[in-house]
């Protein structure tokens, strides 16, 4: 292999020309096993769908470091014909972790390290698939690394923690009673119960020292005519909250809510998260502190930017999932603009050198 053939800025090039949406990241899993096996490696495919992964192994005993990068773009539709472009960057997370598996090849001394990369983050389904495939069954410890936002921390910067928030959203199912609407008293108005329901979810107090939201994003209550009354509606609700027992606590109350207020006109209410509910980050503080000492170290002092946070990240199933996981989740400052998940997303590529070396000590202070 030559140093050039592993240059994250001219793979994160490459890969940025193979965008893929979730599940179907052929290419760039067949990329991710042509360069692992140039190292030597020897990938396992098929994790959690197109997923792959590799070892590099130590001689002593010692824990099992995963580092994971999701791999998937996002959908867009652009002089009306569906595209996919990598706008969330990771593309940079694949290159960073090519990059950082050439360098740790033979300086991991004990333990071993597990490259990890990820199917489908997007459609937030990627983590949980390959969980049920047994990808942590042996993890002891698992980073991750995100490119940043301008809005978020400064180009050439990197953070310590990246604290993403919970976040899920529900479907209400409302079924009434239809009538005539000369004879209300003879229905169940699912328009009253929406109208009910909405108000007493915007009712719900919680502790003004948390941040959390909660908002119905969609109230679809049509009858047939403008003198009937509708027997049957659906409500959606976006909720967001900083941390997972914020977010159980105002689940709780909403639901309360919506069953009680639907009751009191007599409608039918039920409750579903068909997206499941995406945890906040809960991140080993130990670690996070390590990598804030790596990052003044490796990158100098001024170059530890503050922890940003904002969205969701499926990287946060892992320690719901196996709580004796500890992680770590840097944030790299690569002047990511106008901002993620904008078609016309530029970054600087160069700034990802930054997040190849910060994750290369964060690993060899585990199994170097
Ligand atoms: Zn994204
Ligand atoms: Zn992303």
């Amino acid at each position: 292999m030559s140093e050039k053939d592993f240059d994250v800025v001219q793979m994160r090039t490459e890969l940025h020309e193979m965008p893929e949406l979730g599940f179907h990241e052929e290419k760039t899993s067949k990329y991710v096993v042509n360069k692992l096996k140039e190292l030597g490696l020897n990938p396992q495919t098929g994790i959690g769908g197109t997923g792959v992964v590799a070892y590099i192994d130590g001689t002593e005993p010692g824990p099992t470091v995963m580092v994971r990068a999701d791999m998937d773009a996002l959908p867009f539709v652009i002089d009306n014909k569906p595209c996919s472009i990598h706008a969330c960057g990771h593309d940079s997370h694949t290159a960073m972790l090519l990059a950082l598996a050439a360098k740790l090849v033979g300086n991991v001394k004990k333990g071993r390290v597990k490259l990890f990369f990820q199917p489908a983050e997007e459609t937030l389904l990627g983590a949980v698939r390959s969980i049920e495939d047994g990808v942590l069954d042996d993890v002891d410890v698992a980073f991750g690394a995100h490119v940043r936002p301008i809005q978020d921390i400064p180009d050439g910067t990197v953070c310590a923690a990246v604290r993403h928030t919970s976040s899920t959203f529900l479907e209400v199912e409302l079924k009434g009673k239809t009538c005539h609407a000369a004879r209300p008293h003879l229905g169940c108005s699912v328009v009253e119960a929406a109208v009910l329901a909405t108000n007493a979810v915007n009712a719900i107090w919680m502790n003004p020292g948390k941040v959390w939201s909660a908002k119905v994003t969609a109230i679809n209550c049509c009858g047939s005519a403008s003198n009937i009354i509708p027997d049957h509606g659906k409500m959606i609700l976006d909720c967001r909250a900083q941390d997972n027992p914020t977010m159980k606590e105002m689940l709780d109350k909403i639901k309360r809510a919506i069953l009680n207020a639907a009751e009191a006109v007599g409608v039918e209410a039920t409750v579903n998260f068909p997206g499941g509910i995406i945890p906040a980050a809960e991140y080993d503080e130990g670690l996070v502190a390590e990598t804030a000492g790596i990052i003044k170290e490796v990158l100098g002092d001024d170059k530890l930017a503050k922890d940003c946070g904002g969205g969701g990240e499926d990287f946060h199933y892992f320690v719901q999932k196996k709580p004796s996981i500890r992680t770590a989740y840097i944030g790299v400052g690569a002047g990511v603009t106008p901002g993620l998940h904008d078609p016309k997303m530029t970054m600087n590529p160069e700034s990802l050198r930054n997040g190849v070396a910060v994750l290369e000590k964060m690993v060899l202070n585990q199994v170097g």
